[in-house]
């Protein structure tokens, strides 16, 4: 209820222009986001890698309107890659294919796209691109879309995608990307869809979940694991003992700002663990998808509403 609540919030405009524009908003985003500039997700992945944690630094923003705002936010991303390479950060990136034009031109979000994901490919050690998953519009589009990039010559090991266990095709479209070894961030999904093609009760979502990972673990390729559920987290760890599978052959991801303390036991106890650094102006949908997984995180707003 209260997810799918913010999840349409998360849509509304009119809050969106408001709340972004408004000190108190950009203040209370610092819960979950590194900051409004290039330089701020920098300075949090500095100390991110300083806490034995590698990083992947998202701009935020998702659906632009022309191909002007598209060739903008591609831009910002090579000077992310950039400023990765100039800063020796241990980071990659993640983007969403409406942030880089697909709802305005298909062809122009593959160029744009595909030139990211070449320069990522020439770095030494070669960089990565993950691209997220939105809503359920968009899953053939995406997966269409990252196979093709990652058939290209010379990008196989830098481009990546995401795949929401709530979904109920996701097992299909796991076996299609094992099958061309496509590395796969495995997460719960955080949009609002429709019974008949997603699960809806936790139980089943989480059951999804532990079976996609176990196969995802098992298939000798490179993917993630981004969830704070701490007791999936426990099947994985369980998993990778019993299976004897060595900690470099996947990690776990987790949002800047979501249980710290979990973050940081798992590196104590020796996993690998990236975290997910988002940054910029456009904050609103993404921080009110963080406030509906969680009825805390809206008394936490609450609380600085007051205050401020
Ligand atoms: C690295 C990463 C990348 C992601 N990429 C995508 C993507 O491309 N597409 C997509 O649809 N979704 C993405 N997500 C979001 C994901 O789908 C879930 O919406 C989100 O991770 C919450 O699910 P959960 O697995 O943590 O489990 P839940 O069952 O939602 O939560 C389990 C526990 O985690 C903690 N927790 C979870 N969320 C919060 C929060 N907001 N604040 C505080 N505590 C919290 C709580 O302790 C909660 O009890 C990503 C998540 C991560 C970690």
């Amino acid at each position: 209820m209260l997810r799918a609540f913010f999840v349409h919030l998360s849509e509304n405009r009119s809050l969106r222009n408001f709340a972004e524009q408004s000190s108190v908003g950009r203040r209370v985003s610092g819960r979950f986001v590194a900051g409004t500039d290039i330089s701020d997700a920098v300075r949090t992945t500095q100390a991110v890698n300083r806490g034995g944690m590698s990083v992947t630094i998202d701009n935020l923003g998702e659906n632009v309107t022309n191909p002007d705002e598209a060739r903008h936010s591609a831009q910002l991303y090579h000077q992310i890659i950039d400023a990765i390479t100039a800063n020796h950060l241990d980071a990659n990136i993640s983007l969403k294919l409406t942030h880089m034009g697909l709802d305005v031109d298909e062809n122009l979000a593959r160029e744009l796209v595909g030139r990211l994901v070449s320069k990522a490919a020439s770095l030494s050690p070669p960089g990565f691109v993950r691209v997220d998953m939105e809503g359920s519009p968009y899953t053939q589009r995406t997966l269409d879309f990252v196979r093709e990039l990652h058939r290209m010559p010379g990008n196989g090991n830098s481009v990546g995608t995401v795949i929401q266990a709530y979904l109920q095709r996701s097992q299909k479209d796991v076996e299609q990307l094992l099958a061309e070894r496509i590395r796969i961030r495995l997460c719960k999904g955080a949009y609002k869809e429709p019974a008949e093609i997603a699960f809806t009760a936790k139980r089943e979502v989480d059951a999804s979940y532990i079976k996609l990972m176990k196969t995802l673990m098992k298939s000798g390729i490179y993917h993630g694991l981004a969830t704070h559920d701490e007791h999936i987290i426990r099947e994985a760890e369980a998993f990778a003992m019993r299976e004897k599978l060595a900690p470099e052959t996947f990690e776990f991801q987790m949002l800047y700002g979501i249980r710290r303390d979990l973050q940081q036991e798992l590196v104590r106890k020796g996993w690998r663990v990236r975290i997910y650094v988002p940054f910029g102006t456009e904050w609103y949908p993404y921080f009110m998808r963080r406030l509906g997984e969680r009825p805390a995180n809206v008394l936490f707003l609450a609380r600085h509403m007051l205050r401020a």
